[in-house]
């Protein structure tokens, strides 16, 4: 890293945000990143340092360590909860990956992904190939409404379907976007912020999204409250007229009641603070066994475990080891990238704990 004396200042971050930080070190043990590479610049406080040098001139734009790490940084705003300062890592990441990211400094991989989710007719092509929930037409602003999922619509259906069931007043509208959030944590969040009213603007009221990092962008977007994240919904809607819970069964499995483990949403976790509501639906139809490592990235991570998929897969080995310990017999999971991470690793590690989908494990107990 080399540092340029005499480069003007530039104007990529918002100077509260950058300022905010107090080099207190209190978030490096969060990281997961530094915990695994002990090396300051793959910390927060260290990122943070790199993006005042680049902001004050005193960095050249294309030294390679501004762009090592912030392709390595997992975006998973573990380092927000535990800073005494609040400082909005997540916001200042988007603000580099926007700058760091452009021209022929984009990822081929997220650039790649950030055009592909963007074409709409491909999107719904791709849900309707998969057969994934019917859509119900224009949305009707008293129903809460399902959210597809541009990847999951495509990659699992299924979810979307036991969603359905388990709220059967909700309609799914047609023609739903992108939310944005893919683009946001790749490099384009004046796109992002236009997909996500975009979104909001189609589907007016409640929305329920089966997607954690989806969920949280949007309750960023659009204000707190509109979006709910399905473990969400369903815990405050059961809890508030428990008649609308329909009757569920013990699930088991190997002759015992299921041990089910939780791989928490990032997003969902260190942006909405939404923890204790999967825990609670899971302990409704089985053994809920808390994993050491249920609150760390999984390693999916957006696009990072293409990017990087070495330390991608470093970041969840311990969750795996975990599960198989722990003689799981369902890990599950609360996002389509963490979904897909997780059941790649399980098949990599040929371990026998099957990866689900939290709505397709309520529906199990139907
Ligand atoms: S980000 Fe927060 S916890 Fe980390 S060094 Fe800065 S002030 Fe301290
Ligand atoms: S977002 Fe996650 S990986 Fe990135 S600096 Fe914060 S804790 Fe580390």
């Amino acid at each position: 890293m080399s540092e340029q004396p005499a480069a003007a200042p530039r104007e990529i971050f918002d100077k509260d945000l950058l300022a905010a930080c107090i080099s207190c070190g209190f978030c490096l043990p969060a990281c997961p990143t530094y915990s695994i590479t002990k090396l300051e610049n793959s910390s927060p406080r260290g990122r943070i340092t790199l993006m005042r040098a680049l902001q004050e001139g005193r960095l050249d734009e294309d030294d390679p360590t501004l762009q090592e790490q912030a392709g390595l940084c997992l975006g998973c705003r573990a380092c927000e909860t535990v800073c005494p300062a609040g400082v909005k890592y997540g916001e200042l990441l988007e603000q580099w990956r926007d700058h760091q990211w452009r021209g022929r400094h984009t990822p081929v991989l997220a650039g790649g992904l950030r055009a592909g989710v963007r074409i709409t007719p491909a999107l719904i092509a791709g849900g309707m190939v998969r057969l994934a929930a019917r859509q119900t037409g224009a949305a009707d602003p008293t129903r809460p409404h399902v959210m597809l999922g541009c990847l999951e619509r495509s990659l699992y259906p299924k979810v979307s379907k036991a969603v359905v069931r388990l709220i059967p007043e909700a309609d799914v509208p047609s023609g739903q976007g992108c939310c944005g959030a893919l683009h946001a944590h790749n490099g384009n969040s004046v796109e992002a912020a236009r997909m996500a009213a975009a979104l909001g603007d189609a589907m007016p009221g409640t929305i329920v999204s089966t997607s954690g990092g989806c969920a949280a962008y949007l309750d960023h977007q659009l204000g707190h409250g509109r979006v709910q994240e399905l473990s969400q919904f369903l815990a405050a809607r059961w809890e508030a007229d428990p008649s609308s819970m329909p009757p569920l069964r013990t699930i088991t499995s190997r002759g015992r009641t299921a041990r089910v483990g939780l791989k928490d949403s990032c997003q969902l976790r260190n942006g909405m603070g939404v923890t204790a509501q999967p825990r609670a639906l899971i302990a409704k139809v089985a053994d809920y066994i808390e994993l050491p490592s249920a609150g760390t990235c999984c390693g999916g991570a957006g696009t990072y475990s293409m990017l990087q998929p070495e330390m991608s897969q470093k970041v969840l080995s311990p969750t795996l080891e975990q599960a198989r310990d722990l003689d799981l017999d369902y890990l599950v999971s609360l996002n389509v990238v963490c979904h897909r991470q997780l059941v790649a690793g399980v098949k990599r590690a040929r371990l026998r704990v099957k990866v689900i989908h939290l709505a397709e494990l309520l529906e199990l107990a139907l």
